[in-house]
């Protein structure tokens, strides 16, 4: 399936009374996911430009050198992003074994007596 170049949604509040719905655009790229919304804009960006020509972005996935990362621009003020998060602490590899706290749900060759024979049973219910 490909993925399309942007993807236009309307974000309601969960709280009635707060009648404030939101017109997002999320587009794609080779490296990014950007997300513009109708109302907020990026620092150096006309604010008669529309969602969706990329140039507002406030918020964005990306593949930086390796690492998947999420990147802010939550001042109109400020050129440069405010918060740069790594996901990589997200990554399924970094789940900590239950039982000793070390990488054995993902590194099997060297896992504890724990994970390995699933002393207490933490491994084998479903969520
Ligand atoms: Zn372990």
């Amino acid at each position: 399936m490909e993925i399309p170049r942007t993807l236009h949604v309307h974000l309601t509040d969960n709280e009635p009374e707060h009648d404030s719905p939101r017109h997002i655009v999320v587009s794609t790229d080779q490296n990014f996911i950007q997300i513009e919304a109708a109302g907020y804009n990026a620092c150096n960006s006309a604010d008669d430009n529309q969602p969706g020509n990329g140039y507002m972005a406030i918020a964005a996935i990306e593949v930086w050198e390796g690492e998947l990362r999420l990147i802010v621009w939550s001042d109109i003020n400020q050129e440069d992003p405010t918060h740069i998060i790594s996901l990589e602490g997200a990554r399924i590899t970094a789940r900590k074994c239950e039982y000793c706290g070390g990488s054995c749900p993902s590194d099997h060759d060297y896992a504890c007596d724990g994970f390995v024979g699933d002393i207490d049973g933490l491994y084998s219910e479903e969520a």
